[in-house]
């Protein structure tokens, strides 16, 4: 019964309104789950039962229809609550022998004397023997009110805090908001990070004390004009007049919880804000706008807390185009293709590229990789994508070598996603042999963040490409944190060193070094440099006193259609016959 307290305390007002909302199930339940009963009786000086079905004498707590019989239950009067019988015995003047319904409540008397509550609705009838009779159907309405209570729980609270769940609390904040105009309210969302690990090691019952401690948290903090509840899982919401101070006092209380009962480990919990300040949207989509800032808050990892702004919107609406429009734009050919010539510094010319995708798109002109890799690799449309890229470049190196030139090597991006494709080796061997191209042409760029998420599988497939004559470049080489350690483990090429990553202004002379030092000891393992992100020409200075040869950056060369770099690359191509 404690769930029911839990009802009397949290709800008082909204429960009326809730209520309202399920009266129709309720409506089922009456026929399904309800004990009910037919009987006839006799209507006049006695009240002698005629009939009764089995569900009468059992509702009342009898083991059979003899000993119903034997404790005198015929009389239907001496049935009846001595309390309630005056008031039955009205009703029954009441009630007109003319065909209509009449209904009654009253309670009967069990066995054991507990009363009994039913609602008795029927007809007065003459029997055969023309005496009057009321023919009824009895119901007892105690299930009815317990499964109503236990039907309101589990349809507005969560079962194992006790809390609101989403519904109620959307119902509940709606009103709140809506009655208080005046003010401006905050949503926040309160999610553990990795909860899953947390059930995981610990398990499901720790899981579960760790909400009840912050559902616990929820309604010690609990002020006037607040809501609050379980969205699901691990996702808490709460309600609030926006102020920084009520804002923090929650973050402070939630903070302390952070230890797990009797375990060396310490929750990481994170928030997200939408300040209301349109109270016209629906209380789904505020919450949605709350999670988008939860979500910022957790893709950081110094901010626990982020609050909503246009610019999270606009990213969502942005994905959303992007996530629409791509299957039309791979079949409208919007997707093209650049490359960007790499240069040697010793000689200063053109000795290969890298293939770069652009989104050449009607309504919003050219989208920018950056924009849509991400997107892509979310939904897996990368490997589609990627394959595109990697079939027209495979197409320009062969309509070069149809011209008896052999042109020099163009490097393809692999996502990391790529790998998650078990084919993925087979199918850059089958497209190189489809278009009789050497493997030595195409060039493979992986990046770290591959490496990172399956080690052993990238090293697996990288070698096995290796050795069908790919060559295997590490793009964005440095970017990560285990740089060092996957050189030990993967045999590479080529390192790609962005110079993004090293110039960092005030520490020129420590980027340096250690910039020369990566092209020493990629030296001593037999691997080359490319320095990628050339802008000026100190850093080319720098970059020929490190024996690093080979560079590619806007100083040199922006990327380029495919054509245009072909005219720069293969110049003996004749015009007219690139692809
Ligand atoms: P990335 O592979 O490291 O490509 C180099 C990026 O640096 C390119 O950006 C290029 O335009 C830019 N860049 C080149 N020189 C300079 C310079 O001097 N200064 C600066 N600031 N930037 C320079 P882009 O084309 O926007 O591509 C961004 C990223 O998107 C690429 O980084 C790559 O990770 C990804 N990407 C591009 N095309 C594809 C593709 O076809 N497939 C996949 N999976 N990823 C791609
Ligand atoms: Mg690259
Ligand atoms: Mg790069």
């Amino acid at each position: 019964m404690g769930d029911l307290k839990l009802i009397k305390q949290e709800t008082n007002d909204t429960l009326a309104k809730l209520g309202l909302s399920f009266a129709k199930k309720q409506k089922r339940f009456l026929t399904e789950k309800t004990e009910s009963a037919c009987v006839v009786y006799k209507i006049g000086n006695h009240s002698r039962l005629l009939e009764y079905t089995d569900e009468f004498w059992q509702m009342l707590g009898y083991v059979s229809a003899d000993e119903f019989r034997m404790a005198g239950g015929e009389d239907f009067l001496a049935l009846v609550h001595p309390s309630d019988r005056a008031k039955f015995l009205r009703s029954i003047r009441c009630r007109k022998n003319d065909g209509t319904m009449y209904r009654s409540e009253y309670r009967l008397m069990a066995k054991n004397g507990t009363p009994v509550e039913v609602l008795e609705s029927g007809r007065i009838e003459e029997t055969d023997n023309g005496e009057s009779a009321a023919w009824s159907m009895i119901i007892s309405t105690m299930p009815m009110k317990r499964m109503r209570e236990r039907f309101l729980f589990r349809e507005f609270f969560d079962p194992i805090t006790g809390l609101f769940n989403r519904r109620a609390f959307g119902i509940s904040a709606r009103d709140m908001i809506d009655a208080h105009p005046d003010i401006v309210f905050e949503i926040m969302i309160v999610d553990i990070s990795r909860f899953k690990v947390v059930n995981e090691m610990f398990g499901e019952k720790t899981g579960n004390q760790i909400l009840k401690r912050i559902a616990k948290c929820l309604r010690d903090e609990n002020e006037s004009l607040t809501v609050y509840g379980r969205l699901y899982a691990d996702h808490f919401i709460v309600c609030f007049p926006s102020s920084k101070v009520r804002r923090r006092a929650y973050m402070d209380a939630l903070d302390k919880l952070t230890a797990v009962p009797n375990e060396d480990y310490r929750l990481d919990i994170r928030y997200g804000v939408y300040r209301v300040i349109d109270p016209s949207l629906s209380i789904g989509m505020m919450c949605d706008r709350a999670e988008l800032a939860l979500k910022r808050a957790k893709n950081g990892t110094v901010q626990a807390f982020a609050e909503y702004d246009e610019g999270m919107h606009k990213k969502v609406v942005g994905e959303q185009y992007i996530v629409n429009n791509m299957e039309k734009a791979l079949r409208n050919k919007d997707f093209q293709i650049y490359v960007q010539p790499k240069y040697s510094l010793t000689t200063e010319t053109v000795v290969g590229g890298e293939a770069l995708v652009r989104w050449k798109n009607e309504e919003k002109g050219m989208i920018s990789p950056g924009e849509f890799i991400p997107v892509f690799e979310q939904n897996g449309f990368v490997f589609k994508l990627d394959y595109y890229v990697w079939e027209e470049t495979c197409k320009f190196l062969r309509n070069c070598l149809d011209h008896g030139i052999v042109p020099h090597p163009i490097s393809v991006n692999i996502s990391r996603m790529d790998f998650y494709n078990e084919n993925i080796v087979p199918v850059i061997v089958n497209l190189v042999k489809k278009y009789h191209i050497p493997p030595q042409l195409l060039e493979l760029e992986l990046t770290e963040s591959a490496y990172m998420e399956d080690p052993k599988k990238i090293i697996r497939m990288s070698s096995e490409l290796q050795r069908r004559g790919f060559k295997i470049l590490m793009d964005d080489f440095g970017s990560g944190y285990s740089s060092l350690n996957m050189l030990k483990d993967m045999s590479v090429d080529i390192l790609k060193l962005d110079l993004k990553f090293l110039d960092s202004k005030d520490h020129t002379e420590r980027g340096n070094n250690i910039l020369s030092s990566i092209v020493h000891m990629a030296g001593w393992l037999h691997m080359s440099v490319i320095a990628e992100g050339v802008e000026n020409r100190e850093q080319v200075e720098f970059l020929r006193t490190t024996g690093c040869d080979c560079v590619q950056g806007f100083l040199y060369s922006r990327p380029v259609p495919l054509e245009e770099y072909g005219r720069m690359a293969e110049p003996d191509l004749s015009e007219g016959t690139i692809a």
